[in-house]
């Protein structure tokens, strides 16, 4: 009997402090995220599941963050607030005083220096490159960053608005991925699951505009602001910000898909799927469907692949890096400002061509026939050929005897001679690339003097829909024209780089 009654006093305690326990756990994070939000809520959700996003959050405190929810749930509008919390603290924490502070989370930081948007001297607005953008990239966001009288930061500031933006939609991705734990934890319901699949996928979307637009503002100052590309290349600050963002986000959205993933079996139990592909990220179960398409991401992401993005990505990248000198740096007669200097480095890099002498590339000189199948076979890959040629002209001791076989069985070249010292023309060079490509179709291309019924009308037309020329006027191709070894490196990046 007393035993028992003391038995039941120790289990009233236990019981008791559980009790007082739970209680505190469940006061701390106060129930499900569709309560509209408050601000010890917000700032609790965050100490406990995004650390960096508190920091942020308490660090910047000139204005009130509840603004941005406005009655509306915390998952809704959290990832908003500290999106423009963030922009507060860029501004306010920085110690360079024309400046701003990029920060990468855990404490680190690069203070980026953008005095020289004040200093004038013809410093470049996004909207002087807006119309460079085709109107079929013109994403949604196109009106409020780029275009003209977009809103001021982004414009104003040019690459560096960019950069600013570009880390708070980092931030926000980076808050819905945290997140994601806290809805698992409070067993969510759908509608604070659609509001997460919504914003992860509106800040991917932003991951791609932002990088595309900081490409195209660099590739079009390179020939409308040397002064300033330069400038830009020479801020070890800024291309070190943009180089370590850039991989910050790329994990972050692979975080995102596997969260999404995860996510699937939990929501399955509860009647929902979350579906993630190509087009687009939703949450479904018969009655409930929404989400969020991933259109503009896909044909951003595709532009981004290409040549002119990918190698105007690196120079960036590689500018910020401790190690700056590219292979180019050792040609003599390939200056940093040339415009094949980026395919120079590329080509060296890849094996392609080592140049005509350790100091010298010989941009200007001619393309041999011998040189471009050289540089084609070897920017596939080096493929060994299954036997020898039987090109009367071709010696197995030439150094392009394997390129002339490979040529020969692939059907690129054809014939009883192989003719490697004729001057290789514009048409002969997008003839041998277009037949390396696997003779792809193409529509039409509009030039004088490329009629219908010429046998390299499909290659022109191609290389003209692949972005590898643009012709040599609006209605000209040039076909007889020879081709230097710097137009030839310049073909093979654009077609076979990346
Ligand atoms: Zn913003």
């Amino acid at each position: 009997m007393r035993s028992r009654t003391l038995k039941n006093y120790v289990a009233c305690l236990l019981a008791l402090f559980l009790f007082v326990q739970t209680a505190g756990q469940v006061h701390a994070v106060s129930a499900k995220p569709e309560d509209t939000a408050t601000r010890e809520n917000v700032l609790e959700v965050l100490r406990q599941y995004d650390p960096n996003a508190y920091h942020i959050m308490t660090t910047e405190t000139s204005f009130d963050f509840m603004m941005w929810f406005m009655g509306e749930s915390l998952i809704s509008r959290i990832e908003v607030a500290v999106h423009e919390t963030y922009h507060g603290y860029t501004h306010s924490q920085s110690d360079v005083f024309y400046g701003e502070r990029i920060y990468l989370g855990d404490g680190k930081s690069y203070d980026v220096d953008y005095s020289i948007v004040y200093k004038g001297g013809g410093f470049t607005k996004t909207e002087e490159m807006a119309k460079q953008i085709p109107s079929q990239l013109q994403t949604f966001r196109y009106d409020q960053y780029v275009a003209p009288g977009a809103s001021p930061d982004a414009n104003t500031k040019g690459v560096f608005g960019l950069l600013n933006e570009f880390s708070a939609y980092y931030w926000g991705l980076e808050t819905m991925n945290s997140l994601s734990q806290f809805l698992l934890d409070t067993d969510s319901g759908a509608e604070s699951w659609n509001s997460y699949v919504t914003g992860v996928g509106n800040n991917m979307t932003a991951y791609a505009e932002f990088k595309y637009w900081t490409l195209r503002y660099m590739l079009y100052i390179k020939s409308a602001n040397p002064a300033l590309y330069q400038a830009i290349l020479d801020n070890q600050d800024y291309c070190a910000a943009y180089r370590n963002l850039d991989a910050a986000f790329v994990s972050e959205i692979a975080r995102s898909k596997e969260i999404l993933d995860r996510s699937a079996g939990f929501m399955r139990a509860k009647g929902f799927s979350v579906n993630w592909s190509d087009s687009g990220i939703y949450l479904e179960n018969g009655m409930f469907s929404s989400g969020l398409g991933l259109d503009d991401y896909n044909k951003l992401t595709a532009e981004l692949k290409t040549a002119e993005y990918a190698a105007m990505d690196s120079a960036l990248k590689n500018a910020g890096s401790e190690q700056t000198e590219t292979p180019s740096a050792r040609f003599s007669d390939v200056p940093s400002d040339a415009y094949y200097y980026d395919a120079v480095t590329w080509a060296v890099e890849r094996g392609v061509t080592s140049g005509t002498s350790t100091a010298t590339f010989s941009p200007n000189s001619q393309c041999t026939t011998a040189q471009i199948l050289t540089f084609l076979w070897r920017a596939n890959g080096s493929p060994a050929p299954a036997g020898s040629s039987s090109f009367s002209d071709v010696k197995s001791s030439d150094y392009y005897a394997a390129a002339a076989a490979w040529a020969y069985e692939t059907g690129i070249v054809s014939g009883k001679t192989f003719g490697g010292d004729a001057p290789c023309t514009r048409s002969m060079a997008v003839t041998y690339m277009w037949k390396a490509a696997g003779r792809p179709s193409a529509k039409t291309a509009d030039f004088t003097d490329v009629p219908v019924w010429v046998d390299y009308a499909q290659a022109v037309a191609w290389a003209v829909e692949k972005g590898i020329t643009s012709g040599t006027s609006a209605n000209t191709f040039s076909p007889e024209e020879i081709c230097t070894r710097a137009q030839i490196v310049t073909f093979l990046l654009r077609g076979v780089g990346g």
